[in-house]
């Protein structure tokens, strides 16, 4: 009989080897053996992982929505026009980079689905905490088998029998040790790679979560906060409120004083309308100059006081343009604010909203706007 360490036909290893050989006391409990680790990690999710970091780190790619989601549909085969593309790329032995990625996505099919990226994430988030798993039980494993192996092989040193046998055993045993402490150290470095692949993760989702100018959470994080808020609101029978907000004349800055002058004065009114956040009050940016507000356990008209001192606040102000020391003047923003529940569901609720904001900005501006019950008007005003 062959003796490898992978004889199926060797007794069960709980029994230590000077055991086995009926040399030395019985072993208690060692566990499983190394050879059935790598199998564990024949798991598809797993390997797609592994496949999808290694795809990325051959061909040099950063770590991006769009690449996870190139390297996602040309491994799995899900979308043939992308295995396409990247397969005559590498035929034709050009570089597979972000540019050409950019441009040659570009006029296909706008990838702005981001349910299919949340879908994404989500499957390389699971499949990232599974591995996290697998992989520490299975070093713990090694590292447990590592040391019983430790003291078989001082004790087959150690031991006054000699012979070939023992010889044999013994370098076979150092051998089984090394291998072992490779595998430790393999996994130790995917362990790290998870770790680091989960934290890039992580920084992907938050900026993909995050208006870039202002910092606010965007549009998108927003939608996902409303139907949460209104779910738990409704839970608990609390009232909740929307509003929206826009600046006023914001057209006129821009033309007076310039782009990027009128980012900063964005920024600044984001800054002061996100004094009022906290954990049940949500303020976001809509696009454009507009933003929304989400107030918990907060009645119409608490919410009304809140939003008009803010707007008082604001229009108290002198700005001034810091590059130029030219005054902006006065700047003001109106808003809509709607009961959530009195109009409805979310949607109909932002629909109201904006229809008061509408109302506000017909009547002078610079205040602030109840929805009315039944208010829908979504027409917003020109100009
Ligand atoms: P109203 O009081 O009716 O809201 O007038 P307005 O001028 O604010 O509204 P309008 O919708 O006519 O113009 C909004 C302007 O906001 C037009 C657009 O160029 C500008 N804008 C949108 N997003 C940004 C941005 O990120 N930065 C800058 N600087 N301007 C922006
Ligand atoms: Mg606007
Ligand atoms: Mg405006």
């Amino acid at each position: 009989m062959g003796m490898t360490a992978h004889d199926p036909s060797l007794p069960s290893r709980k029994v230590g080897l000077l055991g086995w050989l009926g040399l030395g006391a019985r072993r208690e409990a060692v566990p499983p053996a190394s050879p059935a680790i790598p199998e564990r990690r024949e798991n598809t999710r797993n390997r797609q992982l592994e496949e999808i970091g290694a795809f990325l780190a051959y061909h040099q790619l950063p770590l991006s929505t769009q690449t996870l989601q190139v390297a996602h549909a040309y491994l799995s085969g899900c979308d043939p026009d992308i295995v396409r593309l990247i397969d005559r790329r590498i035929q034709a032995r050009e570089p597979v980079t972000a540019e050409w990625l950019d441009d040659a996505l570009a006029g296909g099919e706008e990838e702005d689905d981001f349910s299919a990226l949340d879908r994404l994430m989500e499957r390389l988030e699971a499949g990232l905490d599974e591995f996290g798993r697998t992989s520490s039980a299975a070093r713990k494993a090694t590292s447990d088998y590592r040391s019983a192996l430790r003291e078989q092989a001082d004790e087959l040193s150690g031991a006054s029998a000699t012979g070939a046998m023992i010889g044999q055993l013994a370098s076979l045993t150092k051998a089984m040790l090394r291998r072992t402490q490779e595998i430790e150290k393999a996994m130790q470095r995917s362990e790290e790679q998870t770790r680091s692949l989960r934290h890039k993760l992580e920084e992907t989702r938050r900026s993909a979560e995050e208006d870039h100018l202002t910092g606010l959470p965007n549009r998108r994080a927003f939608d996902a906060r409303f139907d949460a808020e209104y779910r738990a609101a409704r839970a608990a029978a609390e009232p909740l409120c929307v509003a929206f907000c826009d600046i006023d004349h914001f057209k006129r800055i821009n033309d007076t004083h310039g782009h990027d002058a009128g980012d900063r004065v964005l920024k600044l009114v984001a800054e002061s309308l996100a004094h009022i956040s906290d954990d049940r009050c949500h303020v976001a940016r809509h696009g454009g100059e507009e933003f929304v507000i989400l107030l918990r356990d907060t009645t119409l008209a608490a919410a009304h006081d809140k939003l008009d001192a803010l707007r008082a606040q604001l229009a108290e102000r002198r700005l001034v343009n810091r590059a130029t020391d030219v005054p902006f003047g006065q700047v003001t923003f109106s808003a809509g604010i709607a009961d959530v529940f009195a109009s409805g569901d979310p949607r109909a609720a932002l629909k109201a909203a904006d229809a008061a904001l509408y109302r506000a900005k017909q009547d002078g501006r610079n205040r602030i706007a109840l929805a009315e019950p039944g208010e829908r008007k979504a027409v917003r005003l020109v100009a």
